[in-house]
C-alpha cells in the first residue's frame, strides 16, 4: 500500500442519519420540532408548514435557510429550539464504528447543516469524536449549507484541500451529485434501504466497499 496516497485521502462526513440509523427517531424529533417551530413563528396549521418545507428546500436547500430569507426568522433561535431535546434516548455507543473510522486512511472532518453543539454531542454520544479533526457545522457557512456550492468551496478552502483528494459520505443524494459535480467522490448512504444493523449492515460495508473499489489504496 502506498501510505502516501491514502494518507492524502480527506473524508468529509455528513452526522444526521450518516453517523445514525435513519429510522432511529433521533432525526423524526427533529423533524418535528422544525414543524411546531415554524407553526407557532409563522402562525401556520401543519399542512402549510409541510407545504412550505417542501418549498424551501426545493429553493434554498433547507427549510432553516427559507426560514431566514423570506420570513426574517433567527437562525440561531431556530437552531437551538429544533436541536434541544436529550439525544442520548436515541443513540448508543458504537466502539465497531470507532475502530473502523480510525483504521479509515487520512483526515476526518464533520461536514453537516446541523448546528456545532448538537453534532458535538451525537459524536460524544456514539464514541467517535476523536477521529475527527475538527466540526464544520452549519453556523460556520452562515446557514449556507450543502448542497450550495459555496459550502463545498469553503470548507475545501479552510482545510486546503483540493475536490479530488476527498470524499463526502452523506445520506442525501443531491449533496453527493453536487460533490461529484465539483470533483469530489461520494458515497451516498441510502437512507431507504432497509436493514437490521444499521452499523455492521450498512454503515461500515458502504465505507468498506468503497475502500476496496479506490486504486489508490492498492497501488
Ligand atoms: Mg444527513
Amino acid at each position: 500500500m502506498n501510505t502516501h496516497l491514502t494518507s492524502s485521502k480527506i473524508w468529509l462526513f455528513d452526522v444526521d442519519k450518516t453517523l445514525y440509523p435513519p429510522n432511529n427517531g433521533l432525526f423524526q424529533e427533529g423533524n418535528k420540532r422544525i414543524n411546531r417551530y415554524l407553526e407557532k413563528h409563522l402562525q401556520l396549521d401543519p399542512s402549510a408548514v409541510n407545504s412550505l418545507r417542501k418549498e424551501y428546500m426545493e429553493k434554498y436547500g433547507t427549510s432553516l435557510l427559507g426560514s431566514i430569507k423570506e420570513k426574517g426568522l433567527d437562525g440561531n433561535d431556530f437552531l437551538h429550539y429544533v436541536h434541544s431535546f436529550p439525544l442520548n434516548q436515541y443513540l448508543t455507543p458504537q466502539p465497531l464504528l470507532l475502530s473502523f473510522l480510525d483504521n479509515l486512511p487520512g483526515k476526518k472532518y464533520i461536514f453537516s447543516n446541523a448546528p456545532q453543539k448538537y453534532i458535538s454531542e451525537i459524536l460524544s454520544i456514539v464514541g467517535v469524536q476523536s477521529v475527527f479533526t475538527k466540526i464544520y457545522g452549519i453556523q460556520s457557512f452562515r446557514f449556507h449549507g450543502k448542497p450550495h456550492v459555496s459550502s463545498y468551496k469553503r470548507i475545501l478552502h479552510w482545510i486546503g484541500a483540493k475536490p479530488q483528494h476527498c470524499i463526502l459520505v452523506d445520506d442525501m443524494k443531491i449533496n453527493c451529485d453536487i460533490a461529484i459535480q465539483l470533483g469530489l467522490q461520494a458515497i451516498w448512504i441510502d437512507e431507504n434501504q432497509r436493514y437490521n444493523d444499521y452499523y455492521t449492515e450498512i454503515l461500515i460495508p458502504c465505507l468498506a466497499q468503497f475502500l476496496s473499489t479506490q486504486e489508490w489504496e492498492l497501488h
